[in-house]
C-alpha cells in the first residue's frame, strides 16, 4: 500500500534572502583623505592610527566588521604616493596588490575645495591601477567642509564621468555621516557565504602590532616635520599575565624600542629631562590598556638606526617586510573589547 504522503510534491527550494554575506574590502586612495578614520568609524573601535600627518599608515591592517547580516574584512592600505625611498615603494606595492585581491575596492577621495568640479590627476592615476572588472565604490569624504551644496553636486558629477562606480557615497567619516549607508552598500556587493573569521575577531593582526602602532601614533601627535616619518617601533618583549590572580602578575609587560633615523632625533624624542619620552609612554600605555582591557606596563627605549627606511633587510627586521613571515596564525589577535569584558563579567 502506498504511503499517504507519497504523492505530495517535493518541498520547493526556497530562496535564502537572509543568507549571510562575507567578503574582503580594500580601502584605497591618496594619503590623508581619511581612510583610517573611515575604518575606525565602521568598526566603532579605534583600530587604525590616524593623524593630520600624511603617510601615517605604513602597513596593511585588516579590520573585521561582523553583524547579523554578514562579515566585511577591511584592508586599510597605505596611501598611494610618489615613492621617494624603498619604504615608499613597498607601501605602493602593498596598496596595488591589496586592491586587486579584494572583493570590492572602496576608493576614498575628499572634496576639492579650490576648484569644486575638479577631479585631481593623482586620484585618476590611482583609479587607473584598479582592474576594470573590479567593483569600486567611490567615497567622497570630508563633505562637512563644504558650505555650498551645489559645489558638492558639481564635484560628484565630475567623478561619475571618471568610471562606472558600483556606488557613489558622499560622507563625513569624522562625523560618522554616511557610514551606515556605506556598510549597507558593501554588504550587497560581497558574495553570499560563511564568515571568514570568528565572530568576535576585530583584526587578524596580533595585539603587539597595535601596541607598536599606538606608540607611533603618540610620536606623530607630539613631534613635527621629518621626525615622525623617520621613526619605527619594534616590540622586543611581550609578556602576558600568568593565570594567577595576584595584582602584580595581572599586568601585561611590554618592552619596545623607538628607532630614529638620525642621532639628533634621539634627543627630541627623549626631550628635556626625559619629559617627551614619558608623555609618549603614558599616552601609548593608556590607549594600550583600553585596547587590551587590562593594566599594561610599557618599557620604552630609543635607539638610533640611521637609514632604516632605505635598507631592505632592516625593513624586514622592523616589521615592514614582504609579508612572507605573516602566514603563521598569530597567537593572540584583537578581540572586541566588549566581548572580552562580557567574558570577564561571566567569569566573576
Ligand atoms: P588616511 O591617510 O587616508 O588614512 O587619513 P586619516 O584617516 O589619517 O585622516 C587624515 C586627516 O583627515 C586627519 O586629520 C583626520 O582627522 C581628517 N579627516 C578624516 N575624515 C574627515 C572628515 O570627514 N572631515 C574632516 N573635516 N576631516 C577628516
Ligand atoms: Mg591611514
Amino acid at each position: 500500500m502506498p504511503s499517504e504522503t507519497a504523492d505530495l510534491p517535493a518541498p520547493k527550494k526556497k530562496p535564502r534572502p537572509n543568507a549571510r554575506r562575507s567578503g574582503t574590502i580594500a580601502l584605497l586612495g591618496r594619503p590623508n583623505v581619511g581612510k583610517s578614520t573611515l575604518l575606525n568609524g565602521l568598526l566603532g573601535e579605534r583600530i587604525a592610527i590616524t593623524s593630520h600627518q600624511p603617510q601615517t599608515t605604513r602597513d596593511r591592517i585588516a579590520g573585521i566588521l561582523t553583524t547579523p547580516e554578514g562579515q566585511l574584512v577591511f584592508h586599510d592600505t597605505p596611501g598611494v604616493h610618489n615613492a621617494k625611498n624603498r619604504l615608499g615603494q613597498r607601501m605602493n606595492e602593498l596598496a596595488g596588490s591589496t586592491a586587486s585581491a579584494a572583493d570590492v575596492v572602496v576608493f576614498v577621495s575628499d572634496v576639492g575645495l579650490t576648484v569644486p568640479s575638479h577631479v585631481r590627476p593623482e586620484d585618476l592615476a590611482i583609479l587607473k591601477t584598479i582592474p576594470e572588472n573590479q567593483k569600486v565604490v567611490l567615497v567622497i569624504n570630508k563633505v562637512d567642509k563644504v558650505r555650498e551644496k551645489p559645489q558638492l553636486m558639481d564635484h560628484l558629477a565630475s567623478w561619475a564621468a571618471a568610471r562606472d562606480f558600483a556606488a557613489l557615497i558622499p560622507m563625513s567619516a569624522k562625523k560618522r555621516d554616511g557610514i551606515q549607508q556605506l556598510h549597507k552598500v558593501l554588504l550587497d556587493l560581497v558574495p553570499q557565504g560563511e564568515l571568514l573569521y570568528p565572530e568576535d575577531e576585530l583584526s587578524d593582526r596580533p595585539v603587539r602590532f597595535f601596541v607598536a602602532e599606538l606608540v607611533r601614533e603618540q610620536i606623530l601627535m607630539r613631534t613635527r616635520e621629518e621626525i615622525p616619518h623617520g621613526v619605527a617601533v619594534t616590540i622586543d618583549a611581550y609578556e602576558e599575565p600568568s593565570g594567577t590572580s595576584t595584582k602584580k602578575k595581572s599586568v601585561t609587560r611590554i618592552t619596545l624600542t623607538i628607532h630614529v633615523d638620525k642621532d639628533s632625533h634621539k634627543g627630541i624624542i627623549i626631550g628635556a629631562g626625559g619629559k617627551m619620552l614619558q608623555a609618549i609612554g603614558t599616552g601609548a600605555r593608556e590607549r594600550a590598556e583600553r585596547l587590551i582591557g587590562a593594566p599594561v606596563h610599557l618599557d620604552v627605549k630609543v635607539r638610533s638606526t640611521p637609514g632604516w627606511f632605505d635598507d631592505a633587510a632592516r625593513l624586514v627586521d622592523l616589521g615592514y617586510g614582504d609579508g612572507a613571515g605573516e602566514k603563521k596564525k598569530p597567537k593572540r589577535t584583537v578581540k572586541s573589547v566588549k566581548s572580552a569584558k562580557k567574558k570577564a563579567a561571566a567569569a566573576r
